[in-house]
């Protein structure tokens, strides 16, 4: 759908006031693409007020003006134009969701295969690596300049969502974009810095935590590892701080899926799946209610973690025909 940006490029040139948001338990692409269109349509001189009902997690606030991500909609303000960026759905909004149907036009940006959308204007390019790909070309064609701050936050949208471009969604273009990006004033090492190696204390012994519950079925190809409520109060860790676990699930050898159960506060558990050799892991996310992209996908299921775990063990067992 690259004939819309056009169409999105007249919207954001002439309306005057956005609301800007992503999915819930927010990741670098999500926050770095509202970051990045923020700083540009604030530069314009629009009203722009950037919304994420779960925040920003601490790993991410190095990014410029997400300090002004705000948690939940001002009250009695209307807004011309909501941006719903990286949500394959719009009720991946969360909490925030009604704030952004209650804007005049709704324009859904994101990388995520789903065609079917609600929205009233879309830029779906599921080539894409990361959602920042789709917000750098849409910058581009509003000829708006692309400083060190907004490059900054499209390059951690690009490393976050590649896994610092190691997953099969990279494409020549991803690096086209990134080049221009470094050339912008990005600074990967910087970023790699802020998000892979400043991790707290309280997450890195979560990690130990998740890895010693590791178990694989017999063949080795699943492997999964699970944390409870219980750990994360010892521990005094936050359930964001589980972030990025699942890859070293992933990583073992002769793993196809890596599988992280995480026990939710209302005993609900949320499931983070990853498969390695580009086969649709989306598909079981979405028996559960779920979604995502083919290789990182997940859902949260209405059951206890035990039960959960049997559940999902299952259903990939018979996914992968074993
Ligand atoms: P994570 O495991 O990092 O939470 O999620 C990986 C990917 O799966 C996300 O980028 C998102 O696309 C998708 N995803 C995770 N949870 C859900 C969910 O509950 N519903 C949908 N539709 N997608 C999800
Ligand atoms: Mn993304």
């Amino acid at each position: 759908m690259k004939s819309n940006l056009q169409a999105v490029t007249e919207i954001l040139k002439s309306k005057k006031s956005f609301l800007i948001g992503g999915h819930v338990s927010p990741d670098g692409d999500s926050l770095g693409c509202m970051c990045a269109l923020g700083i540009a349509l604030e530069r314009m001189e629009k009203k722009v007020v950037l919304l994420s009902a779960d925040g920003v997690p601490e790993l991410y606030s190095f990014l410029p003006i997400s300090n002004k991500v705000i948690k939940t909609a001002p009250v009695r303000s209307c807004f011309e134009v909501g941006i719903v960026i990286d949500c394959e759905d719009i009720s991946r909004l969360g909490q925030v969701e009604e704030a952004f149907r209650s804007c005049e036009t709704i324009i859904e940006i994101d990388h995520h295969p789903n065609l079917d959308r609600n929205g009233n204007l879309q830029l779906i390019w599921p080539s894409a690596a990361a959602a920042g790909e789709i917000v750098f070309e849409l910058l581009k064609n509003m000829e708006v300049r692309i400083d060190a701050d907004i490059a900054t936050c499209l390059l951690t949208a690009i490393m976050t969502d590649t896994g610092s471009f190691r997953f099969s969604n990279v494409t020549p273009q991803t690096f086209r974009i990134s080049a221009e990006l470094l050339e912008k004033g990005a600074s990967p090492s910087k970023i790699a810095h802020n998000v892979y190696e400043n991790r707290s204390l309280s997450s890195t012994k979560l990690l130990g935590a998740v890895l010693s519950s590791l178990q694989t079925t017999d063949s080795g190809r699943i492997a999964w590892a699970s944390i409870t409520q219980e750990q994360l109060a010892t521990i005094q860790a936050s359930e964001a701080e589980t972030e990025g676990v699942v890859n070293y699930i992933r990583s073992i050898r002769g793993a196809q899926v890596g599988v992280l159960f995480r026990e939710c506060p209302d005993g609900s558990t949320r499931v983070s799946l990853r498969s390695r050799d580009g086969s649709d892991i989306s598909q079981v996310a979405r028996l559960f209610g779920g979604g995502g992209h083919r290789t990182a996908a997940g859902c949260t299921i209405n059951h206890p973690l035990a039960h959960t775990q049997e559940l999902v063990i299952d259903a990939v067992r018979k996914w992968m025909g074993s």
